[in-house]
């Protein structure tokens, strides 16, 4: 377990220097949402720069007691598609579970803030046999994604029993883990966790990362030796104000993800969480910033910027269009911001050869 500061945790980031003071107000942020930052992103916070990115990103702050008329408990309409305790099943062919709902540290912005941190949150061995049993009566599940939380809190014993469970489930195929744990506490991939993930099933882990800083030595070392030991790493972010949603923060994030093996994956536009609108961005400047990217950077380092639409809708990717149809075919954009017209042949019904 990591050892985050979590008990008490206002007046602990008051002690080590990262928080001035723990006001009433900053009391009654932390009696709603819970708070909780490891060492290692503790240690990257420069405690003299009040726009600081690590800090802004898990240090509460007095804006999350404003919240807005259309945020809501269950942002992205996960309740509806939950047909038994600690499963989503909202696309066919994929399914998350939900083994905990702790996090070695608590993001200002979690879509999910309203479940996470209480005391126990752990799902039951009864709640857990029902949630494998849900997946073993849905065949239609090729792919399983153990998510909270952040699942790597659980004990290697835990994990591995559960991963066994769905290794021996013939129709799932793929095994994906969503986690924070390699950057915010890369010390948990110890080579013996890595070992309880081999089995029938490929792995792939999703990080959830969103400033170039968090790429500590320690944080890339632990992504290596996931991805060497053949475990295919992607990322996803989410588009925050004041942390990374200019050209030059998103850039060296997403070089920095590819530098380090790790393909990126989604761009989040951020959810309508309770008390985070001072981290929203408009959608037209986010696709301004991927515009800007485009040609620009690499195609390994461009993510696909997707909103997950409140009312349990799903995921849309709402990036930037760079071809619009009309009347004589399309107009497509190049990486300069030039139009041209393209004749799409295909589409021109072909003329029938006179006989
Ligand atoms: C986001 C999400 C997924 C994963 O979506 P991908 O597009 O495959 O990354 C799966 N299930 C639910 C309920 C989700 O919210
Ligand atoms: S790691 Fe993920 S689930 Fe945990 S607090 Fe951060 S955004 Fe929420």
């Amino acid at each position: 377990m990591p050892k985050s500061v979590s008990a008490h945790a206002l007046d602990t980031l008051v002690t080590l220097g990262v928080l001035p003071k723990a006001t009433p107000e900053l009391r009654a942020v932390a009696a709603q949402f819970a708070v909780s930052i490891t060492p290692a992103m503790l240690a990257l916070i420069n405690p003299a720069d009040s726009d600081d990115p690590i800090a802004a990103q898990f240090v509460p702050s007095i804006d999350e007691l404003s919240v807005r008329e259309d945020e809501r408990l269950d942002p992205i309409g996960d309740d509806i598609h939950s047909p038994v305790t600690g499963v989503v099943h909202r696309y066919p062919d994929r399914a998350l579970l939900k083994l905990l709902l702790r996090c070695p540290v608590y993001c200002r912005f979690c879509f999910r803030r309203e479940q996470l941190g209480h005391d126990e949150g752990m799902l039951s061995a009864e709640a857990l046999s029902q949630a494998l049993a849900y997946i073993k009566n849905h065949t239609e599940i090729w792919e399983v994604i153990l998510t909270g939380g952040d699942p790597l809190m659980l004990s290697d014993r835990r994990l591995s029993e559960t991963i066994s469970q769905l290794n021996n489930i013939d129709h799932i195929k793929v095994l994906r883990i969503h986690t924070r744990v390699p950057v915010v506490d890369p010390e948990r991939i110890t080579h013996e966790f890595i070992s309880i993930l081999r089995g029938r099933l490929p792995v792939y882990v999703l990080l959830h990362c969103n400033h170039a800083r968090e790429f500590t030595p320690d944080a890339r070392a632990s992504c290596a030796r996931l991805i060497d030991a053949g475990i295919p790493m992607l990322s996803q972010s989410v588009l925050l104000r004041g942390i990374n949603d200019t050209p030059e923060s998103l850039e060296s994030l997403m070089r920095t993800l590819v530098e380090n093996r790790i393909k990126p994956h989604y761009l989040h536009h951020g959810d309508l969480a309770r008390g985070t609108s001072h981290f929203r961005v408009p959608i037209a400047k986010g696709q301004e910033l991927l515009r800007s990217m485009r040609g620009k950077l690499s195609g390994l380092c461009q993510p696909t910027y997707m909103l997950d639409l409140p009312g349990g809708y799903g995921k849309a990717p709402i990036g930037p269009q760079f071809a619009i149809e009309n009347d004589d075919g399309w107009l497509v954009e190049d990486f300069h911001g030039h139009k041209h017209s393209y004749t799409d042949v295909a589409a021109i019904s072909p003329k029938v050869k006179d006989a």
